[in-house]
């Protein structure tokens, strides 16, 4: 199979009339289909059972997007069976077929970009940006893990060793039957990312949204279907985590678990995964990405204005909900006022609003359970730190809308500062100089992604030693990562640094057999 050289896929420019139309066209096509009822996939058969749950729009809660399965527990051993005995036949399947299955999703994906695009304004409140940049990082998972897949299945050909009268080989195989269980802030990439790693190294799965975000889940896996692939080998169920996830996470034939989500749940999984059940046979692998409480540091030598844009973009883009949010900004005394204030001065033209409307920089949270648990952290903010703007929910729409909020002058052993609150909250934490902007920055259980500011060259080398974090970035913001260019994944409670989108990343979801023949 020959495939041109990975390139990560361009983003749209919504400054273009055409493309403005395009996507209006699109939020209007998706709209129409509002309200429809998705099935559960277990082995080939789709199953609707009539007891189903609604999932809205965050920006217009009466707004239903779609009708979904409550899948049961039942369900969840049904699938993970199916997956089961699928594997036989998927794990034979070449590799070059499973990688131009990859491609064949990527480009039902790019031919329907905008319509991807237009789901997740509505189901999980992204602005066009936004949900833009995540169908491109979604495309480029599929295009980079077949070329990825190829590449080594080349290089696992190549022999090892031959001593005297034997012949030496090494090769990667599959390990089984797996469960995906995704979030709902990345939900076309985090499913694709996960679903098409494990896939295309020759495993079968069970995948499950977040219940916030099932409609995309089940268009994302149609693509698959679409594609091709057989609907055993990719089996899809909705429904209660606490039931379902955890259904398919105990399962004594589940041979691994593909998650990402908070750190309670992570850690929860990885306590649960560790349990032998009666019939098992292995131990179960996991591969687990938590959250994060991402510092920024700024120091004297930083440039200032970009320094505040950086933190203003880390902070508050998707409302602070990415796991790489930049949520701390560590700054030297010597120009903290001087950057609070740059800050606070951009944070006011944050435009918030129903991301349906192109002119909006950001959209509602994602729920009433996320509204009470960022309005609880600004409670406690207001008793650690002063309160230097936003702090209030705003009345959109009956939206879940939260405006803009920063404290400065935070200890930084509040919890404001070592807690991971997902949502538009900065935390400002006063550092005496760098030595001690450092050692606040690895202050916290998390390491996921971190940011230094300063035109320092010995303290850039120190930080790239010392900063401890998995996706470190200089003079930079946190956030936007992309595959091939930036893998990503992190330490400590952030989770067991699988690096997505990046050279190494496929390894998880495979087993090294090492074969020696006697020959004469
Ligand atoms: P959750 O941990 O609440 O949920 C993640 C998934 O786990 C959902 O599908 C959820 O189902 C499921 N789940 C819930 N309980 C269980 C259980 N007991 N057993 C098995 N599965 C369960 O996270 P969110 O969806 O709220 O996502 C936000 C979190 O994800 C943040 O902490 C963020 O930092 C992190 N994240 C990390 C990334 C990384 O790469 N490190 C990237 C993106 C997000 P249900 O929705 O039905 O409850």
């Amino acid at each position: 199979m020959n495939l041109s050289p990975f390139r990560n896929e361009p983003l749209t420019d919504f400054s273009e009339p055409a493309n403005i139309k395009d996507m209006q066209a699109a939020l209007a096509k998706v709209r129409e289909q509002f309200g429809r009822t998705y099935p559960l996939v277990i082995g080939e058969k789709e199953i609707v059972t009539g007891d189903t749950f609604d999932s809205v729009n965050p920006a217009r809660p009466k707004e239903v997007i779609g009708r979904v399965q409550s899948g049961t527990f039942d369900h969840a051993n049904q699938a993970i069976e199916a997956a089961h005995q699928a594997f036989e036949q998927w794990r034979r399947v070449t590799v070059v077929e499973r990688a131009e299955l990859l491609i064949r999703v990527a480009a039902l994906m790019r031919e329907r970009k905008h319509e991807f695009s237009a789901w997740n304004i509505f189901e999980v409140g992204k602005t066009w940006t936004e949900a833009d940049g995540e169908t491109a990082e979604t495309i480029d998972f599929l295009e980079y893990y077949a070329r990825q897949m190829l590449q080594r299945e080349e290089a696992s050909r190549t022999s090892l060793e031959n001593i005297p009268n034997e012949r030496n080989s090494y090769r990667y195989l599959p390990l089984g039957a797996g469960a995906v269980i995704t979030p709902w802030n990345f939900p076309t990439a985090q499913l694709i990312g996960l679903t098409s790693a494990a896939i295309v190294t020759g495993n079968t799965l069970v995948v499950k949204p977040a219940e916030t975000s099932p409609v995309i889940g089940y268009h994302v896996i149609e693509l698959f279907y679409q594609a091709g692939i057989p609907r055993s080998v990719l089996n899809f169920v909705t429904g209660p985590g606490e039931i379902v996830g955890e259904a398919l996470v105990d399962h004594p034939k589940t041979r691994f678990i593909g998650f990402t989500g908070s750190k309670a749940v992570g850690t929860r999984i990885n306590r649960r995964a560790a349990i032998i059940h009666t019939g098992q046979k292995w131990l179960k692998r996991t591969i687990l990405e938590m959250g994060g409480k991402n510092p920024l540091v700024v120091d004297e030598t930083a440039d200032l204005d970009a320094a505040a844009e950086g933190i203003i973009t880390s902070a508050y883009s998707y409302q602070g909900q990415k796991c790489s949010a930049g949520s701390r900004a560590i700054i030297v005394e010597e120009v903290y006022d001087k950057l609070v204030q740059r800050i606070v001065e951009l944070c006011r033209q944050i435009r918030v609003g129903d991301p349906a409307d192109p002119t909006v920089d950001m959209g509602p949270v994602i729920d009433e359970e996320a509204v009470q648990k960022i309005t609880s952290y600004i409670a406690i903010g207001r008793g650690e730190a002063e309160l230097v703007l936003g702090g209030e929910t705003l009345e959109l729409g009956g939206g879940y809308f939260i405006q803009p909020t920063i404290f400065k002058d935070a200890p930084s052993d509040a919890r404001i500062a070592q807690e991971e609150i997902f949502g538009p909250v900065l935390t400002i934490v006063k550092a005496k100089d760098f030595d001690d902007a450092l050692a606040i920055a690895n202050s916290t259980e998390y390491g996921l992604t971190g940011s230094l500011y300063s035109r320092n060259p010995e303290r850039l080398e120190r930080a790239a030693l010392e900063m401890h974090v998995g996706n470190l970035y200089f003079n930079r913001k946190s956030t936007g990562a992309e595959v091939g260019i930036h893998p990503f994944g992190g330490f400590n409670m952030s989770g067991t640094d699988s690096k997505a989108g990046g050279p190494d990343y496929l390894l998880l979801f495979l087993q090294a057999k090492s074969i020696s023949e006697k020959v004469a």
